[in-house]
């Protein structure tokens, strides 16, 4: 846990979410600016600033907040049409919340990238 990070304090339920799914290693809530009709952050309950802060000890985190994107991507539906999980790093990666986060877009076409 970090003291002055948005996100630990969503997962200390002292700033309020709209969560879909959490268990004893990750959350899920829906991002507050959504990009698509369903956008949902996915988090690690373990304060990790970027993906370039993880270790070899975060390998089976990192594919759990994958299969629980995909878990509730099929929760909502949007398995089979399609989805995208991002996940931004630092300044030119877009990265505005400095605490691990893997975002699912879903529900529209979604442009090429690059
Ligand atoms: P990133 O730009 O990859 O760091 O993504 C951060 C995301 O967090 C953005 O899409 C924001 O809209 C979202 N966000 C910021 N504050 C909140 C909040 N209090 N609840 C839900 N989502 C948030
Ligand atoms: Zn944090």
């Amino acid at each position: 846990m970090s003291e002055d990070c948005l996100f630990c304090k969503i997962i200390k339920k002292e700033i309020p979410a709209d969560i879909v799914y959490e268990d004893d290693q990750v959350l899920a809530f829906r991002d507050i600016s959504p990009q698509a009709p369903l956008h949902v952050l996915i988090i690690p309950h373990k304060h990790i600033s970027t993906i370039n802060d993880a270790s070899e000890n975060d390998e089976k985190l990192l594919g759990y907040m994958l299969l629980t994107a995909a878990k509730i991507a099929r929760e909502n539906q949007v398995d089979e049409a399609g989805y995208r999980l991002v996940i931004n790093c630092n300044e030119q990666g877009g990265q505005t919340v400095f605490h691990v986060h893997l975002h699912l877009l879903a529900g529209r076409q979604l442009t090429r990238l690059g």
